[in-house]
């Protein structure tokens, strides 16, 4: 009987611990919490959570730092050039014996506690030298997910420490305390993202083309072959086929692939009176402005059937791109023999026509992109090729291939 009273009070004393225990805990989290968000707010204009924006500060100005980063200063005002927009931080931020003092603050009461930094920051011999901060760093800067102290001077040019933002509010608190910095973004029209496809003008390439689409069953199957191979090729869509199918000519072009016009409907333009003509030179042109995010003006035109006369070169507001590699995938259905033909007649500089309407060929498509690179060929747009041979393309001209 009093061991169970004496078992019940030991339960009792147990939930009374736990709860306290979790109360704590919870008033602990949301005053940290709380104090974080506070910190982040005053000190500076950057949600550690979810950063958009690089800031810092560096003897170096006019040059693009680590990540593509520009900074430029100015009178005492620092701009900061990131992904997103510009940083305008308004007087100068910190003297050198200001550096020298963060830093040791820094290494005391950060890298002690946390230890997150590379293999560098973990050697004895570093962390003796940026002891003497103004010797070795030039620049304090924050990135997407990690301050950054930059090491300019040692052999190893030049180093980093990262520490991520959650494990810094010691370091942002002295960092940024009565300095009263004010820091807002500046709204720049655009930045422009950069290129990750460099083409080598002295090396073989080829430009794949698809006719007849977008095709909901197979484009963007080929879409993303080409990118994980990092690959472009040249989409002639039908004006007419276009609506319903917006995402797939936003995903044609967010990889850096081109669109070029095939008419509206595939009528032959040498057959049609000259009304008819403009409805299929000009509608396409229309149809894929609309359906693209960001207004994308076609520049190049595949006549149906590749027919053309001289009335149509001379109402042709765009170059008339035809082909001198046919695969032939819409009579042969078969894919080693579309493969086969484009492997008998491949040239650099040459124009391949395929069709992303039938299967056949988009399993062809799916070999022949790593097999193309493979033996050597870059894979490019129709306006990159011409571009890359020094070839202008002029409206109203026919190209076979950029030789
Ligand atoms: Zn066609």
């Amino acid at each position: 009987m009093r061991k169970n009273v004496k078992r019940k009070i030991n339960a009792t004393r147990i939930l009374m611990a736990i709860l306290s225990l979790m109360i704590l805990i919870i008033v602990f989290l949301t005053g940290y919490i709380y104090l974080n968000n506070n910190l982040a707010e005053d000190k500076i204009i950057i949600n550690p959570e979810n950063a958009k924006y690089t800031i810092g500060y560096g003897k170096y100005s006019n040059e693009i730092i680590d990540g593509g980063y520009e900074k430029n200063v100015e009178d005492g005002i620092t701009v900061f050039k990131t992904k997103n927009g510009y940083l305008k931080i308004d007087g100068t931020l910190f003297t050198d014996e200001e550096k020298a003092l963060i830093i040791q603050k820094f290494i005391n009461n950060t890298i002690n506690d946390y230890k997150t930094f590379d293999d560098l920051g973990n050697s004895e011999t570093f962390q003796n030298e940026v002891k003497d901060f103004n010797k070795y760093f030039s620049d304090i800067g924050f990135a997407e997910e990690n301050i950054i102290l930059n090491h300019p001077n040692s052999e190893n040019l030049p180093l980093f420490i990262n520490i991520p933002y959650y494990q810094s509010s010691k370091f942002m608190e002295f960092f940024f305390s009565g300095k009263n910095l004010a820091v807002e973004l500046i709204e720049i029209p655009q930045i422009v993202p950069k290129p990750t496809f460099e083409i080598n003008p002295d090396a073989l390439m080829v430009a794949l083309t698809f006719d007849d689409g977008p095709s909901s069953k197979n484009t963007l199957e080929i879409v993303e072959k080409l990118k994980e191979y990092n690959a472009h090729a040249t989409f002639f869509v039908l004006g007419s086929n276009v609506k319903g199918r917006e995402d797939i000519i936003n995903s044609i072009l967010d990889s850096g692939n081109e669109i070029g016009g095939h008419s509206w409907d595939h009528p032959n333009l040498v057959k049609v009176i000259d009304s008819e003509l403009e409805k299929q030179l000009y509608w396409v042109k229309d149809a894929v402005k609309e359906a693209s995010n960001n207004g994308y003006e076609i520049k190049l035109f595949r006549p149906p059937y590749g027919a053309v006369n001289q009335h149509v070169k001379n109402m042709s507001p765009y170059p008339l791109i035809n082909w001198d590699i046919d695969t032939l995938d819409w009579k042969n259905k078969n894919t080693e023999k579309i493969i086969a033909n484009v492997k008998d007649n491949l040239k650099d500089g040459s124009i391949i026509l395929m069709h992303d309407i039938h299967e056949v060929s988009k399993t062809a498509a799916l070999e022949l992109i790593p097999m193309l690179i493979d033996e050597g060929y870059q894979l490019v747009t129709v306006s990159e090729l011409f571009e890359a041979k020094g070839i202008p393309l002029e409206k109203g001209n026919v190209y076979f291939s950029a030789r």
